[in-house]
């Protein structure tokens, strides 16, 4: 698992939380696996529920079906999907599950990893202290973790090595998220003709650009309220306008476009300081 520096205590602490997790699920899974073997505890099991005609066949299917129930609902409990948003009060919980790949991946960027970037980029971006709220970002990155990477529903991230235009493939829902893709450099930006690659700031930035479509946001053009999906991503991180946004996306799992959100915009976005 990957966590950046700054929750690294927090981080440790869930990252040992969901260890236990993962190895108590492991013994319930394997303990009811072994139920149906026990023809004796499965009529007990069935005793009093009035299945006079019940053969030991037909009981140890009820159990068994009683069993895979169990087991898938233990497993949506536990494996949830990609991104997890809990709200309580003034502090909003956010864990993500991360797959990232591409030939990038693992290149050098400024003395980092792009993978590395790539998570850094959203919790630097994303987390922290947002106008009177307060936002837990964890990442994992399920690529070390074996366990999960079986169980475990995550946000995919390729990063390509070379220049495009990065995007989120189709968002449906946020159990259907699509892929960010991210490259970089974007080839549309050009100095004297030659293609602009990303620098290690500009590079976390997209991807939390990127990641916001993850949340469920739409880009904007407007250059009068403070976000990370508008023409101005350069000079900002996610507002407490991002959050809302993602928060109301991940409660009705509808795709939030800035048009159909003025009611926030009043409410959250705090224009910039030479336009007020
Ligand atoms: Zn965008």
């Amino acid at each position: 698992m990957k966590f950046a520096a700054c929750r690294k205590k927090e981080a440790e602490i869930i990252k040992k939380i969901l260890k236990k997790s993962v190895v108590f699920l492991l013994a319930i899974v394997m303990a009811f696996g072994l139920v149906p073997a026990n023809k004796n505890l499965a009529f007990a099991l069935n005793n009093g529920q009035s299945t006079l005609s019940a053969t030991a066949e037909s009981i140890e299917n009820q159990i068994y079906d009683k069993l895979e129930t169990q087991k898938l609902a233990m497993k949506i409990a536990i494996f949830s999907q990609p991104i997890t948003i809990k709200v309580s009060d003034d502090v909003i919980n956010i864990v993500v599950y991360v797959n990232i790949t591409g030939s990038a991946a693992d290149l050098e960027i400024e003395g980092t990893t792009y993978r590395q970037a790539a998570i850094d980029g959203i919790i630097d971006n994303w987390g922290g202290e947002k106008d009177g709220i307060y936002v837990n970002i964890i990442v994992i990155d399920i690529f070390d973790n074996p366990i999960m990477n079986l169980n475990q529903r995550s946000l995919n991230i390729e990063i390509r090595e070379k220049t495009g235009i990065s995007q989120l493939t189709q968002w449906r829902s946020p159990r259907n998220l699509g892929n960010i893709i991210l490259y970089q450099g974007d080839f549309r930006c050009t100095i004297l003709g030659a293609e602009h690659r990303y620098n290690l700031i500009e590079f976390k930035r997209v991807s939390a650009h990127e990641f916001g479509h993850a949340l469920g946001i739409g880009d904007t053009l407007r250059m009068d309220v403070v976000t990370i999906m508008g023409p101005l991503v350069w000079i900002t991180t996610a507002s407490r306008l991002d959050i809302e946004l993602a928060i109301k996306a991940n409660k009705f799992e509808r795709w939030q476009r800035f048009e159909d959100n003025l009611n926030l915009i009043r409410l959250h976005g705090k224009s910039w300081w030479w336009l007020e």
